[in-house]
C-alpha cells in the first residue's frame, strides 16, 4: 500500500494532471495522483487526439474525393465506420501507453484510481481510503454542457463524449453549436460520408468576421448547410432526430450537441475543504491559488481558456508556486489557439479587430493570400491567408493564419511574441522554400521595407542609395 502522505496530492489525471504530477516527482516530491475515470482525461480519450485522428481519416476520403484533380483517377471513397473508429482507438492507445499507471509509478508517482472528494483541506477520501497531503492542486478538467433545449433531454444525442464510439456512419448529422468543437466534427463527418447540418448563430464566434466568412464559404463548398439561428426544440421522428430553431427544421440520423464544455466541480465535496467556487468554476488568484492557500487549480476547472496546452501550463506553474520559493504568474495573453478543420484556423495574440481597438493607429497589419504562397500553391492549398500585425515600431502583437497546417507555421510567431521580437528580425531569419513558413517572412519583409523607406529614414535610404549607384 503506498504511503499516506503527500508533499502534493492532484485531483484529476488529464492534461494538466499529468504535466503536473511530472515536474512535481522531479522536484522531489512525494505526489500521488487520483483519478477517477481514464488517466488522460478529455485530450487523450475524447477530446484532441481522438478528434485529430477522425479529421485524418476524413482528409484522406477527402483526398481520395478529389483525387482526379492531380490526374489520379479512383472511385468514389467509401468509409468502413468500424475500422474509422478503430484508427481512432490506434491513436488513443498510442498516445496513453506513455500515460499509464505502470508508466506513472515508473516515474515515482503514486496513481490513486478513484473519486477524490475531500473531507479537510489537507485530506481526501479516495476509494474507501484517507490520504493526507501538504498540498493539493485540483485538475478536474471540464464536461460537456446541454443547453435548454425543448425535448433534449428525452431525445436520443451524443456529445463528443461518445462520438467517438460511433461504428455507424449516419446517413445525415445534425450538429448543434458552430464552435471549434462541432465545426471539426462536421467537417469529419461531411468528409467521411455524411450529410451534414450545423444549428448555429454562426461558426467559430472567436474569430474575426473575414476568418468566419471563409470557413463559411469552404464548408458552404464542401456541402455543409448551417442553418442560422439557436435550436429552439428537438424531438425524435421515427430512428432519427428533429431540430427545430425559430423559424426552420431540420431532420438527422444522429444529433451532435455541442455546445460548449463546464468546470467539473462536482464530486469533489469542496465545501469540506473550504473552498470557494460557482459553476463557471474554481476562482483562483494570480498564483493559482484557491481562498484556501494549501489548495491550488490550473486548467479547464479553472473556468478560463480551455486547451491542453494552456491546461498543462497552468499546471506546470501551479507546482512550482506550491513547491518552489517565490512565484510565478499562473495567467498571460500569450495563448495560441487552433482550430482543425480544413483549412485550419490559427490565432495567436490579438484578432486584427481586437488589435486595432487595443492600438488605434499604431497597428500595422500585413496580409498574404495563401495562394500567392509557392509551397501551398504546390500542395494545392490555396485557400486561406496569413496576417501579421505589429506596433509602429516593427513589435510583433499577433498573427491569424488560415491554412493547411497553420498550427505548425504559427509556432515561429508564438516564440517571436514572447521574445518581443520585431518584424525585421523576422525578416532577417532565411526561412527554407518552398514551406509555408516562408509566407510569414515574406509578410515581415514587406513590413521592414515599408517601414525602412516611409518618413525621414526613407528619404535618408533612398537618398544614400543614389549616391551608391
Ligand atoms: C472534442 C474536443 C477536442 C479538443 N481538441 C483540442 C485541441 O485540439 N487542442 C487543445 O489544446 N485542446 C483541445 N480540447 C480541449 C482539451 O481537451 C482540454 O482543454 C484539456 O483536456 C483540459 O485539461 P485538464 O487537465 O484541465 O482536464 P482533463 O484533461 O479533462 O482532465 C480532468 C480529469 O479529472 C478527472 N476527474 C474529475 N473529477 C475527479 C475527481 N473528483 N476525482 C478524480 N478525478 C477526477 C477526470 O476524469 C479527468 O480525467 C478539446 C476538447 C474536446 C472535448
Amino acid at each position: 500500500m503506498p504511503d499516506s502522505n503527500y508533499d502534493l496530492v492532484i485531483i484529476g489525471a488529464g492534461s494538466g494532471g499529468l504535466t503536473a504530477a511530472g515536474f512535481a516527482v522531479q522536484l522531489g516530491a512525494r505526489v500521488a495522483l487520483v483519478e477517477k475515470s481514464r488517466i488522460g482525461g478529455d485530450c487523450t480519450w475524447t477530446g484532441c487526439v481522438p478528434s485529430k485522428a477522425l479529421l485524418k481519416a476524413a482528409k484522406v476520403a477527402h483526398e481520395v474525393r478529389t483525387a482526379c484533380h492531380y490526374g489520379i483517377m479512383s472511385g468514389p471513397p467509401v468509409a468502413d465506420m468500424a475500422k474509422v473508429r478503430d484508427y481512432v482507438l490506434a491513436a488513443i492507445q498510442q498516445v496513453y501507453q506513455f500515460e499509464s499507471p505502470e508508466e506513472l509509478e515508473r516515474k515515482g508517482i503514486d496513481v490513486l484510481q478513484g473519486s477524490a472528494r475531500f473531507i479537510s483541506p489537507r485530506s481526501i477520501e479516495v476509494a474507501d481510503r484517507i490520504v493526507h497531503s501538504k498540498k493539493f492542486l485540483i485538475t478536474t478538467g471540464a464536461r460537456a454542457v446541454l443547453p435548454p433545449i425543448a425535448g433534449l433531454s428525452e431525445a436520443p444525442f451524443v456529445t463528443y463524449e461518445k462520438i467517438f464510439e460511433n461504428d455507424r456512419l449516419p446517413d445525415s448529422l445534425v450538429v448543434i453549436g458552430g464552435g471549434p468543437i462541432g465545426s471539426e466534427l462536421a467537417q469529419a463527418y461531411k468528409r467521411l460520408g455524411s450529410q451534414v447540418t450545423i444549428v448555429a448563430d454562426r461558426l467559430l464566434p472567436k474569430e474575426d468576421q473575414d476568418v468566419r466568412e471563409l470557413i463559411g464559404r469552404v464548408f458552404e463548398g464542401e456541402g455543409i448547410r448551417l442553418l442560422k439561428g439557436r435550436a429552439k426544440s428537438v424531438r425524435k421522428d421515427g430512428d432519427g432526430i428533429v431540430v427545430s430553431t425559430d423559424g426552420e427544421e431540420v431532420r438527422g440520423d444522429l444529433l451532435l450537441v455541442a455546445s460548449g464544455r463546464k468546470p467539473t466541480v462536482e464530486g469533489l465535496d469542496l465545501e469540506a475543504a473550504g473552498v470557494t467556487y460557482s459553476e463557471k468554476g474554481i476562482p483562483v488568484d494570480e498564483q493559482l491559488r484557491t481562498n484556501v492557500k494549501n489548495i491550488y487549480a490550473a486548467g479547464d476547472v479553472v473556468g478560463g481558456q480551455q486547451f491542453t496546452h494552456f491546461a498543462g501550463w497552468q499546471a506546470f506553474q501551479a507546482v512550482r508556486n506550491a513547491l518552489l520559493p517565490a512565484s510565478s504568474s499562473g495567467f498571460t495573453d500569450l495563448v495560441p489557439r487552433v482550430t482543425f478543420t480544413d483549412p485550419e484556423v490559427a490565432q495567436v495574440g490579438p484578432t486584427e479587430k481586437q488589435a486595432r481597438s487595443k492600438f488605434g493607429n499604431d497597428v500595422k497589419v500585413c496580409y498574404t493570400k495563401m495562394s500567392q504562397v509557392d509551397r501551398a500553391v504546390c500542395e494545392n492549398d490555396r485557400e486561406g491567408f496569413i496576417r501579421l500585425m505589429a506596433k509602429s515600431d516593427g513589435t510583433i502583437l499577433g498573427a491569424t493564419i488560415v491554412a493547411a497546417r497553420a498550427g505548425e507555421t504559427l509556432s515561429e510567431l508564438i516564440v517571436a511574441i514572447k521574445q518581443n521580437l520585431k518584424v525585421s528580425q523576422l525578416a532577417g531569419a532565411i526561412h527554407a522554400y518552398p514551406t509555408y513558413s516562408t509566407g510569414i517572412q515574406q509578410l515581415a519583409a514587406d513590413m521592414t521595407i515599408e517601414k525602412l523607406l516611409s518618413g525621414t529614414s526613407g528619404k535618408i535610404v533612398r537618398g544614400l542609395s543614389k549616391i551608391i549607384r
